[in-house]
């Protein structure tokens, strides 16, 4: 398996997981010219999707999802609550997914994985293929055993390091987006997320990508620094960037 990002963040999201013929694009944040641009700087166009997963219906995640699979007569997987999305109204190749059991496109093996967070019925994605496994995990405000469970023997992970708690606190953000971006149902703080990681088996972690970095209310050096905390093992780190996203990471 490869994975490769569109773009990370608050503006946009979009990754790539490919395995032989089949190339899944997890959300579509942006709009179709925009994506068309970013899929080429990838080596790929809309045309070698397979589907497009959607994780839920937050504009930076949704917004190109629709008008992406109506040109391109992409299949769209979604849950049932994401699926009720007015811009998912009538697609013809929906197909709904459920969080308590695992899908197969061509010869990946998906679970789509319930998180909370504040959308309809949120969810992010773990990959398998030939005993690899793949986590994508953002958009969460806290840690479930769930989570835990789906995401301790990964090979490799893009997790959310959206915001440090004190740039939040200070930050330009009005109270209300303040409780909801750091509350339960909100975003994964540098904290946070580096406490996931303190739970899961880093020696087998061949890549761990920080995703979702809040522009305004976080930095990557606070995120690595709360990172090294925890982390003993992986030495490939790297984060992912609102414009540029990520080159194409192989798993071995
Ligand atoms: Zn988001
Ligand atoms: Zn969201």
């Amino acid at each position: 398996m490869r994975f490769a990002s569109l773009g990370s963040g608050s503006r946009g999201n979009g990754t790539l997981v490919e395995s032989g013929d089949t190339c899944l694009l997890i959300d579509c944040g942006f709009t179709v010219k925009e994506t068309e641009r970013r899929l080429a700087r990838l080596g790929r166009s809309a045309d070698d999707l397979s589907a497009v997963l959607v994780t839920h219906e937050h504009s930076d995640h949704i917004k190109g999802v629709g008008p992406l699979a109506r040109k391109y007569g992409l299949s769209v997987y979604a849950t049932h609550g994401t699926a009720q999305y007015e811009g998912m109204a009538g697609l013809p190749g929906l197909c709904e997914v459920n969080t308590h059991g695992t899908f197969l496109i061509g010869d990946v093996e998906i679970s789509a994985v319930a998180v909370p967070h504040d959308a309809r019925e949120p969810c992010q994605y773990v990959f398998a293929n030939r005993g690899r496994r793949l986590g994508l995990l953002t958009d969460l405000g806290s840690i479930t055993p769930f989570v835990i469970e789906q995401y301790r023997d990964c090979d490799a992970l893009v997790l959310e390091f959206n915001h440090d708690s004190d740039m939040l606190a200070v930050g330009p953000y009005p109270p209300s987006l303040k409780r909801r971006v750091g509350g339960d149902w909100g975003h994964l703080n540098n904290h946070q997320a580096a406490q996931l990681l303190s739970m899961v088996e880093q020696a087998r972690l061949q890549h761990l990508v920080m995703a979702h970095i809040s522009e305004k209310n976080n930095t990557v050096a606070l995120a690595e620094q709360a990172l090294a905390a925890v982390m003993t093992h992986c030495e490939a780190v790297l984060s992912a960037d609102q414009e540029a996203g990520f080159d194409w990471l192989a798993i071995n």
